[in-house]
């Protein structure tokens, strides 16, 4: 990159604005050459009356530079503050959430010595819309929704970044064996991406096994990609497992900008003592550099740090008597990491990235053939001590003679025709209606008098969802069952 480059930079809370010195005092030193444009965001700006801890006029200097470097920044308690860190992710897309964690033994102490694994976690579908209902007494739903579009992007973010950061294996999780359309897609997706870089090996476990892998055996993972939910618990279960969260930086990408940062908090605590580890910080800086394509400089400042840990001059949250040999303060650690600029580390492994940067395209727009085959319509009913043969004569009895009652499931499971007696049913049905005549084609015009008759038929409908073939393949789940 060019000297030109400008980043913006959030001095942030409490400790912030110490690790935030040091940091760019190191960056400096190494040659970085950015250009920094300051935001203000956090503590004083909730109480200046901006709810997302963020004033208009800092959206502009976001924008205007890819990349923005932020402290931590103190939530204020009490309700009507929106996190700030939700709000950037949101507003800027950032679709990508990577979380590096490595243990540094013998110099910083860790259950697991030889873990050094990265996740990059979707940041933006799954779960999180937050598009929730209850439509009945007694059910409640969620909608996860997981794109084609979101999984190639995340997917083949995780295979670019394990190529720049020299890693080897990338593993995805998901839980396809129960969540076979949506969780499917993505492991589809997965698999079709593995195939562009044979460079890199590629694996899927199911999440439940594979998260009790990351907390047993935490060094046999290098790369992990895999969807919201999961990756939030997971980044939880190795920042644990590894002991060292204190040291961690964290980067979320977007398809125009980039944030990058501390794991860690603001640590009002120790504020303003001079004694606070730079370290999250600065490994969040490397990242920044090796996005921004200053692979080399990431290198030298990361290895530098590596042999300042090993040198035992370390700050109070890692000193250990036995394996530190000095306790300093945030200044002289940095002039530590300064004055071993072109060092490599002795004993722990070197750090090596490839230059380049990464980038992600968007994925093509593709095209489907989708045919309309029948519906799912969800009923209220709470009569007839919720008996699923009374329903399935109500509904048969209301159905328009182009339509047939396929099966009645009630949480999934089918009811009707041929339950058995022992499902214990909730006040929540589904009705799949097929066309009576096999293979008719349907529509939505088709639809609207089914609904119509049932509705006259005194049926709660609550809500419908369509059942399409998408390119020849059912575009929905089969109940158990059916
Ligand atoms: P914290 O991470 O700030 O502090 C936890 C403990 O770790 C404290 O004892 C602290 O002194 C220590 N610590 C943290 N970072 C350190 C460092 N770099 N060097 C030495 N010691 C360090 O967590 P918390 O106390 O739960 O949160 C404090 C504030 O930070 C809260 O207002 C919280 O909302 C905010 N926070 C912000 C972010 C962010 O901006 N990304 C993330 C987490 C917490």
């Amino acid at each position: 990159m060019t000297e030109t480059t400008r980043i913006t930079v959030a001095r942030g809370d409490g400790i912030g604005p110490e690790i935030m010195e040091a940091t760019l005092r190191i960056l400096d030193a190494a040659g970085a050459g950015l250009g920094i444009d300051e935001i203000h965001i956090g503590e004083r700006m909730y109480q200046a009356g901006h709810t997302s801890g963020i004033p208009a006029d800092a959206w502009a200097t976001i924008r205007r530079n890819s990349v923005l470097l932020k402290s931590p920044i103190t939530t204020p308690q009490g309700g009507g503050y929106k996190s700030l860190n939700v709000t950037l992710r949101k507003a800027l897309n950032l679709f990508a959430n990577v979380r590096p964690t490595r243990a540094y033994t013998p110099f910083v102490a860790s259950p697991h010595p030889g873990i050094d694994l990265v996740i990059i976690r979707e940041n933006e579908e799954d779960l999180y819309a937050g598009i929730e209902h209850q439509q009945t007494a007694d059910v409640t739903q969620v909608l996860k929704l997981v794109t084609r579009s979101g999984s190639e992007r995340i997917v083949r973010y995780a295979f670019e970044y394990a190529r720049a950061y020299g890693r080897r294996r990338v593993t995805c999780m998901t839980k396809d064996n129960i969540m076979k359309i949506t969780d499917g897609l993505f492991h589809r997706v997965f698999d079709e991406v593995a195939a562009e870089y044979p460079d890199i090996a590629a694996d899927h476990q199911i999440i439940d096994i594979g998260a009790a892998r990351l907390a047993s055996q935490p060094e046999t993972f290098d790369v992990i990609v895999t969807l919201n939910l999961y990756g939030d618990i997971i980044s939880d279960i190795a920042a644990l497992v590894a002991g060292s969260v204190g040291l961690a930086g964290s980067a979320n990408i977007g398809t125009t900008t980039a944030m990058f940062e501390a794991v860690h908090g603001s640590a009002p605590d120790i504020a303003g003592k001079g004694i606070a580890n730079p370290s999250g910080l600065l490994l969040a800086a490397t990242q920044m550099l090796v996005h921004l394509g200053q692979a080399e400089r990431a290198e030298t400042i990361a290895n530098a740090w590596l042999c300042t840990l090993e040198s035992g001059l370390h700050p109070a949250d890692i000193f250990r008597s036995g394996a530190s040999r000095r306790l300093v303060g945030t200044e002289a650690f940095t002039t530590a990491v300064i004055e071993r600029l072109g060092e490599q580390p002795r004993t722990l492994a070197p750090v090596h990235y490839r230059s380049g940067g990464i980038s992600v395209a968007a994925a093509p727009a593709r095209t489907v053939d989708k045919a309309m085959v029948g519906v799912d319509v969800f009923l209220d009913w709470n009569e007839d001590g919720r008996d699923p043969n009374q329903l399935g004569r109500l509904v048969e009895a209301a159905a328009p003679p182009s339509w047939r009652l396929k099966m009645i499931t009630n949480r999934g499971v089918k009811v009707y025709p041929d339950g058995i007696p022992e499902t214990y049913c909730t006040d929540h049905w589904r009705a799949r209606c097929v066309p009576s005549e096999d293979g008719a084609a349907v529509s939505f015009d088709h639809v609207l008098p089914l609904l119509a008759a049932m509705h006259g038929h005194g049926l709660h409908v609550i809500k419908t969802e369509h059942l399409y073939t998408i390119d020849g393949r059912a575009g929905y789940s089969l109940g158990q069952g059916e």
